[in-house]
């Protein structure tokens, strides 16, 4: 079931996305050559905790940390370590959740560390741009599918691949809530969206193949041909003419 979210419920959606987006930007001004990805989780966890909400993700199903960070051909879910230091030419995939109240926010960006390749660039550039398009169709009366089709389209002509294993999700009082939301498939397919649903977004989009595996940590999740992959994410409301970011400033 989809749950329809009140006023209030959206408010508190509100505040959680904005202080997801405020632990995003310290972690932005902090990637750089040199860092380990531990100290950017601690960085991260503390941003949430000084503005009196809780890590979604930490002991979520046993994940260990605030932050999933995941460089270069790491799809999503590496766990923050002292011993990953961050070099220049890295893609680091930081994804946040955040819970204030009881209601979380949620959101991943893939931020450039130091001088990256073109290559690199352009994957940014067009996984970003993925999510937007697939945005584009979040709105009411529209099916789910239809932003799930919106991505892949627009990933796969650029020549890319789009992960099948993870996926889109609904939230609110739970991280992930109905409905799943795929970042691929045909159109017109699934729940129409109605004012109040209460989404998360979240292509990830490899350079090379659409495989992965995951390590034998359990949780990193890292392209099978080792090419490298971004991960771009919001949380949105479903509003009458259209979508409303929750994570952002
Ligand atoms: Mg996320
Ligand atoms: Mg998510």
């Amino acid at each position: 079931m989809i749950n329809i979210k009140s006023n209030r419920e959206i408010l508190l959606m509100k505040k959680a996305g904005r202080i997801v987006a405020l632990a995003h930007k310290t972690a932005k001004e902090n990637i750089k050559p040199g860092i380990s990805t531990k100290k950017i989780n601690d960085l991260i966890e503390n941003v949430i905790l000084e503005n009196d909400a809780i890590p979604s993700f930490k002991n979520y199903n046993g994940f260990p940390a605030a932050a999933c960070i995941s460089i270069n051909e790491e799809v999503v879910h590496g766990i923050p370590s002292k011993k990953r230091i961050l070099k220049d030419g890295d893609i680091v995939s930081v994804d946040i959740g955040a819970i204030y109240k009881g209601y979380h926010g949620d959101s991943a960006w893939t931020y450039a560390c130091g001088k990256i390749s073109e290559a690199a660039k352009a994957l940014l550039v067009g996984t970003e741009a993925s999510l937007f398009t697939g945005l584009e169709m979040a709105k009411a009366n529209n099916r789910l599918s239809d932003i799930s089709h919106a991505i892949q389209k627009y990933a796969e002509n650029l020549g890319y691949s789009v992960v099948r294993e993870f996926v889109g999700h609904g939230l609110g009082r739970n991280l992930h809530e109905d409905p799943q939301i795929p970042n691929f498939g045909l159109p017109g397919r699934g729940p129409k969206l109605k004012p109040g649903m209460t989404l998360a977004i979240e292509p990830m989009i490899n350079l090379g193949n659409k495989e992965v595996k995951v390590l034998a940590d359990g949780w990193t999740a890292v392209t099978r041909d080792k090419s490298i992959s971004a991960h771009f994410e919001h949380s949105i409301l479903i509003t009458k003419t259209g979508y409303e970011i929750l994570t952002k400033l």
